[in-house]
């Protein structure tokens, strides 16, 4: 039998990716993945007055940044479409005329309609919150749809679900409260209600819900930190899923293979930069030379950074790499191997200006080099000794100041790796 689990990402594009709904597409994803299923994107975007363009691209840009690819939605098509909700009227309308013949619809006196609610308790199986129980409602009925024909979230929602033959709805735990609701339309249409799990909500550190303003909140501000996706992705998992076996670090297949919504814990996650800032530098560490010259590429560009040798490039690169957390710091780390005028550092100043001697000394430093025929770390490390020797001073004086004088910063790589990056001349 093909298998047939079908979830769905259901996001409202009303600014940008938010964390939060990035980590609930992640475990879409992954239990798709994971199961051999399908995932869907669709948009909800009815709320015509707060959707916009931009922000649907910042959805699709945020997904395909973190690597999570659907198999169905927009641009990418299927049989359940469109996956846009402000194209799907006609099929809102088709649903809303089972439920009139039904009897379950009332209009009120302004032309809004309601559904008749069934006033049955419900028991919601979550796969993560376990059985969740709802006495018999004594709320009004609901209103789905508005006077002037739109519906309603609960509404597009659940039809949406039921069209498209979702078969477990992972989302944030917001919705469990409403989720009563969407059992009884779903009932109203005779249709079986998908499996549910409700992740908790990703708190900022100081306990409350993670908002626009926190840190972190957009996936746009990772990107443009220089985050690496796959740590992204790695971190994000860790947020209220801890898998087994005492590895945090996993690469995408190992997640994959992992992850179990039921392990999904219930209590909140706490949102913690530090260490997702810490999985950023060992995932950029493991980073071999080409991949990272690829990911720090546009870093160095914005910096107006002109690479003529790739080969030197990554070179640098690799030699600064422990040094980091983030690409967009290492721009600052290598500047000095791509332009021919650089600020010292106020520190550095000072320091070569406080010994007379330090022009002479380089002087002989680089007449020394001069007579070198090759040029590789050894051969240069052993000139400087040479000439240590030769003016009698000690090695450990020289390779500061030398430092100082070819990339005006107190700090790097290995003098003699700046060295035979620079170039001889
Ligand atoms: N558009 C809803 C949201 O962004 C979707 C809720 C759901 O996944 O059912 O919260």
């Amino acid at each position: 039998m093909p298998n047939s689990v079908r979830v769905r990402f259901a996001p409202s594009p009303t600014g940008y990716l938010h964390v939060g709904g990035a980590r609930t597409a992640l475990f879409n994803w992954l239990y798709a993945r994971h199961r051999g299923g399908k995932f869907i994107l669709r948009i909800e975007d009815t709320d015509e007055a707060r959707n916009t363009p931009e922000a649907r691209q910042a959805i699709f840009d945020g997904m395909k940044w973190l690597g999570l690819d659907w198999d169905e939605g927009p641009d990418s098509g299927g049989d359940c479409g469109p996956y846009f909700q402000s194209q799907r009227k006609d099929i809102y309308d088709a649903y809303f005329a089972k439920l009139e013949a039904a009897g379950r619809v009332y209009a009120e006196e302004n032309g809004a309609m309601r559904f008749k609610f069934s006033r049955e308790p419900v028991i919601i199986p979550d796969m993560v919150c376990g059985d969740v129980h709802f006495a018999a409602t004594e709320e009004p009925d609901m209103t789905i749809r508005r006077p002037d024909g739109s519906y309603i979230f609960h509404f597009v929602n659940v039809v949406d679900d039921a069209e498209m033959g979702i078969t477990h709805v992972i989302r944030g735990e917001d919705h469990l409260s409403n989720t009563w609701k969407h059992i009884d339309l779903f009932h109203a249409f005779g249709k079986h209600p998908p499996k549910y799990a409700h992740i908790p909500l990703i708190l900022n550190p100081t306990g409350s819900k993670m908002s626009k303003r926190d840190e972190g909140s957009s996936i746009q501000s990772y990107i443009d930190a220089g985050f690496l996706p796959e740590a992204v992705f790695n971190y994000l998992c860790l947020l209220g899923w801890t898998p087994k076996g005492d590895a945090e670090k996993l690469d995408r297949e190992a997640i994959i293979s992992l992850f179990d919504p039921k392990e999904i814990h219930s209590a909140n996650a706490r949102f913690d930069m530090v260490k997702c800032t810490w999985f950023n530098a060992q995932y950029l560490r493991a980073l071999e030379p080409a991949a990272l010259y690829a990911a720090a590429l546009p870093f160095l560009q914005k910096e107006r950074l002109t690479i003529n040798d790739s080969a030197i490039a990554e070179r640098a690169l690799q030699s600064v790499k422990e040094k980091v957390s983030l690409l967009a710091e290492l721009p600052c780390w290598v500047h000095y191997f791509f332009k021919e005028e650089y600020t010292y550092e106020d520190e550095v100043i000072t320091k070569l200006k406080a010994k007379p001697e330090n022009p002479t000394l380089l002087k002989e430093l680089a007449a020394d080099f001069a007579a070198l025929s090759t040029w590789d770390e050894h051969a240069a490390h052993a000139s400087v000794e040479a000439t240590a020797k030769r003016l009698s001073v000690k090695p450990g004086a020289l390779m500061p100041l030398l430092r100082f004088a070819l990339t005006g910063q107190s700090r790097g790589p290995g003098v003699a790796t700046i060295l035979v990056l620079l170039g001889k001349d």
